[in-house]
């Protein structure tokens, strides 16, 4: 699954013909592997182990990059990052489900949402840019 992702991606950036660099290779790698919302430290130190000389800002430039392609949701309640399972389109309206407990995140979409907000916005001659629909609660594991 996760070497399925990283496929999509590199041919997805060769389409758009923009650089996955090495290091932004390995960023993605990190997050598609842990599989769980990580942090710009949790990945410093992930990227540390192979990449001694890394600091933050090579975090933050690879985390903008695959912001900006879409390829990656920043979480802002917890102020950490998740791969996007739905990267082939980069303006999607996502919704996340984050447990409390376990801290696992689902990424969830709707047509029906999307559509109401989409409408919500027009009447009201507000162009969308960037929408935050977080939804905290518990998991089917941890509701038992
Ligand atoms: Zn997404
Ligand atoms: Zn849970």
């Amino acid at each position: 699954m996760c070497n399925q992702s990283l496929g999509k991606i590199i041919t997805l950036c060769q389409k758009r013909n923009i650089k996955l660099t090495p290091q932004r290779k390995k960023v993605l790698e990190i997050m598609l592997s842990a599989d769980r919302a990580m942090s710009a430290y949790d990945l410093l130190d992930l990227l540390k182990v192979s990449e001694p000389q890394a600091k933050p800002p090579t975090i933050y430039r690879a985390l903008e990059f695959l912001l900006e392609q879409g390829f990656i949701h920043k979480v802002e309640s917890s102020n950490s990052y998740i791969v996007c399972p739905h990267f082939h389109d980069p303006d999607h309206i996502f919704i996340l489900f984050i447990c409390n407990k376990c801290k696992r995140i689902l990424e969830k979409h709707s047509s029906t949402i999307e559509h109401d907000l989409k409408q919500l916005a027009q009447q009201s001659e507000f162009q969308i840019q960037h929408s935050v629909h977080e939804i905290h609660g518990l998991c089917k594991q941890c509701q038992s």
